[in-house]
């Protein structure tokens, strides 16, 4: 049985023409609404039905919670997918939704409140058992506060918004003479971002790897865990390339970083798929950060090391059903990196490079998957992120995988605007990278200009 027969895509781009894809081949209806900005999309003609819901800027379009609703009842649809960014952690959406009988494919409006609030999601990790990085106990109110909780756990330190996502909001004081600056940073930085301006502290890890474990939940208390992903390639706090199995994990590792992800799912109550993030520190001490309770941008590295499609179970979950998978039927195979192909020029500061896509030549071959929506004659426009497309390659080896990503990137042509892709040529040709040792640090440290 289809899980639904209708469903509207609150959401644009790469992962708009990913839930379609996905809702295809489950014979499920698409709607996908559009801003003037993205009007002539190739993608759009791919869903069932197009609905313009307004201007370019987000907050007309894809974050106006009147416009997706009106949007959904005119189609008729039974649910709404929301992607990453825009709308889908916002629990007030969330719950909107519900009360317009519209699944909301995506966790409880209970689940997003308490997990997207890192402080509550931090304290739930602390009672249930699973380590967190060494910090104050809920919301610093004041810098006084913060001076006394920063001396007590040992600079540096880092201040974070509650709030947060996307690195913003976050800021490192390094002794107590930085530490009001950063404090006063984060908050207001916290709050034009996330018109929230509570932060919270936590010990800086130093040198530290990004890795984070996929999990699935059912609404029948059943949850399993997908491996893990290393995202410590990051520039600003914000990932660019990820990749499965972390070379710093091993089987011992995997287990009790899963273990710890399946309590922390199994007490939160979680339903749908999500990711429990940590940080690894070069001890092999694992610390919780924070859960993001959506599908990610990354997803596809779990799909191919899995082989399980994490879009297609995130609709059947929001339907409704039990999971189609038990623990012991989840086989980490061969080894997946994906790099996030952005329109930046990498030469010059990651400058965003919207435009005109004159010409392009897309990848192809044994393990090389281009998940994209961008094509020669496309015009990428300025108002929304860089994502050009995720260009991910699946081999039996990590070398391997290296060798064909370096063949993909080679292959892959985008021309009349600037990319990442000659950044990440750099990157896989480096000696400390190809020895798979990085941190969070490595593009500051080895690549300069970055
Ligand atoms: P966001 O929600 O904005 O993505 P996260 O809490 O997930 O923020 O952190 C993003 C990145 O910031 C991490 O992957 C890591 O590189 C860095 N970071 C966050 N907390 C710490 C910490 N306590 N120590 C060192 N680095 C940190």
């Amino acid at each position: 049985m289809k899980p639904f027969s209708r469903i509207l895509i609150a959401n644009r781009g790469e992962i708009a023409l990913r839930i379609i894809r996905a809702c295809r081949e489950l014979d499920i209806e698409t709607v996908v609404v559009y801003s003037e900005a993205d009007r002539g999309a190739a993608y759009l003609d791919l869903a069932d039905e197009k609905i313009c819901i307004g201007p370019a800027p987000s907050e007309n379009s894809y974050l106006d919670i009147s416009k997706i609703i009106a949007a959904a009842e005119i189609s008729d649809v039974e649910a709404i997918h929301p992607g990453y960014g825009f709308l889908s952690e916002n629990p007030q959406f969330a719950e909107i939704c519900q009360s317009c009988r519209i699944q909301f494919i995506g966790p409880t409006v209970e689940n997003i409140r308490q997990l997207g609030n890192k402080a509550a999601a931090r304290e739930l990790a602390l009672k249930v058992g699973v380590p967190v990085v060494p910090g104050s106990e809920g919301v610093i109110s004041d810098e006084e506060l913060a001076k006394a909780v920063a001396r007590e756990i040992g600079y540096p330190v880092m201040i974070k918004a509650v709030a947060g996502g996307g690195g913003r909001g976050m800021r490192v004081a390094t002794d107590e003479s930085t530490l009001s600056g950063a404090f006063q940073a984060a908050r207001s930085e916290a709050e034009i971002a996330f018109k929230n301006s509570d932060v919270y502290i936590e010990k800086y890890i130093e040198k530290p790897r990004h890795v984070e474990i996929q999990v699935m939940a059912d609404s029948y208390g059943s949850v399993i865990q997908l491996g893990e992903r290393d995202c410590s390639l990051q520039r600003r706090h914000q990932k660019l390339m990820e990749e499965s199995p972390s070379p710093a994990v091993d089987d011992d590792l995997r287990l009790r970083m899963g273990t710890s992800a399946k309590e922390l799912t199994l007490a939160a109550g979680y339903r749908g798929v999500g990711t429990i993030e940590y940080l690894l520190d070069p001890d092999g001490n694992y610390y919780f950060i924070e859960m993001n309770t959506r599908i990610q941008v990354e997803h596809p590295v779990t799909e191919m090391v899995t082989g399980i499609d994490l879009l297609q179970e995130q609709i059947r979950i929001a339907a409704g059903s039990p999971l189609r998978y038990r623990q012991e039927d989840v086989r980490i195979q061969g080894h997946c990196i994906e790099c996030r192909i952005n329109a930046e020029n990498p030469a010059n500061g990651f400058s965003p490079s919207p435009g005109l896509i004159t010409q392009m030549r897309v990848p192809g071959g044994m393990g090389v998957r281009f998940d994209s929506h961008v094509y020669a004659g496309y015009t990428v426009p300025s108002t929304y992120d860089s994502l050009l497309g995720k260009l991910i390659v699946h081999r039996e080896t990590r070398e391997e995988a290296i060798r064909t990503m370096l063949g993909a990137l080679d292959e892959l042509v985008i021309e009349g605007i600037h990319t990442t892709i000659p950044f990440y040529r750099e990157v896989l040709n480096h000696f400390h990278f190809v020895k798979g040792n990085l941190d969070t640090g490595f593009i500051e440290e080895y690549l300069i200009d970055a």
